[in-house]
């Protein structure tokens, strides 16, 4: 955790009409024990602080004790940039899914759609992990991570065909439409500076209808090289790839 995310409700007196007093954060739960056990924090430290959707700066501890702590909260600077980029993923098994959901936002991905492909398991459809709270959780990782507050916009759909045929043209257009596949001619571009959706596909690859339906709508295949990478794997070599830097 590089940065403690704040919530408005962490406010506590933010209808206070004292200046400072609107500035309190009282921080519980997982994230006091993080700042418990891991940074230490004693009164007078400074924590790197943001708040969700919002600026990031610092928080002084004011007070500490096993219930809470209090921060003076002072925000001054924007989040990083988000990645120019929509990604399309084959909704993976439930135990990568939540490490390539941290991953995906550490990395800057706002805007990622799960989606369903010929080789996802019906079975992973009905996992808890795809709770709404519980892929709240896996992107409030993912931000604390990198130091980021911008929270991903993420949509489930568990129709292939439909959502190719019928969202995906709006979703994607005016983007460059790319699909890792490997085996495929064309090389990963490298550096772009250019609006991308990209697709992922699931642990067995995406069967040849599926790309051909994915070339219909525009998307060109691109590869990663000779080696076969794990999704978790694949999602950040694409990334850092296209986007190098940022
Ligand atoms: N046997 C599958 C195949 O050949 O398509 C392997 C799928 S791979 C484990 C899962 C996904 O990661 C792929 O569908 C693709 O989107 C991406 N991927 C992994 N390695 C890749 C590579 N070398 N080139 C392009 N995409 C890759």
């Amino acid at each position: 955790m590089n940065l403690i995310l704040l919530e408005p409700g962490d406010f506590q007196s933010a209808d206070s009409a004292s200046p400072r007093a609107a500035r309190l954060a009282q921080v519980r739960g997982r994230r006091l024990q993080h700042i418990l056990e891991v940074h230490r924090a004693d009164v007078g430290d400074v924590l790197k602080v943001g708040m969700l959707d919002g600026e990031i700066g610092e928080g002084v501890v004011l007070q500490r004790d096993e219930s809470g702590i209090t921060l003076d909260v002072s925000l001054h600077r924007a989040p990083p940039p988000p990645l120019p980029l929509t990604l399309i993923l084959a909704l993976p098994r439930p135990k990568m899914l939540k490490r390539t959901i941290q991953h995906a936002t550490a990395l800057g991905v706002k805007k990622l759609y799960l989606i369903n492909s010929y080789r996802v398991e019906k079975s992973y459809w009905q996992s808890p992990w795809l709770a709404v709270e519980q892929l709240r959780e896996q992107c409030l990782l993912g931000l604390e991570q990198a130091v980021d507050t911008a929270m991903p916009q993420l949509e489930l759909r568990k129709r292939f065909k439909p959502f190719v045929e019928d969202e995906l043209p709006a979703i994607a257009a005016d983007s460059l439409k790319l699909v890792a596949h490997p085996g495929t001619d064309t090389p990963c571009p490298v550096d772009i500076d250019q609006q991308t959706t990209l697709a992922v596909g699931p642990e067995g690859g995406f069967i040849p209808y599926e790309v051909e339906k994915l070339q219909e709508a525009g998307f060109q295949s691109v590869h990663l090289g000779p080696r076969i990478l794990r999704v978790e794997t694949a999602l950040p070599v694409l990334l850092s790839r296209l986007f190098p830097g940022r």
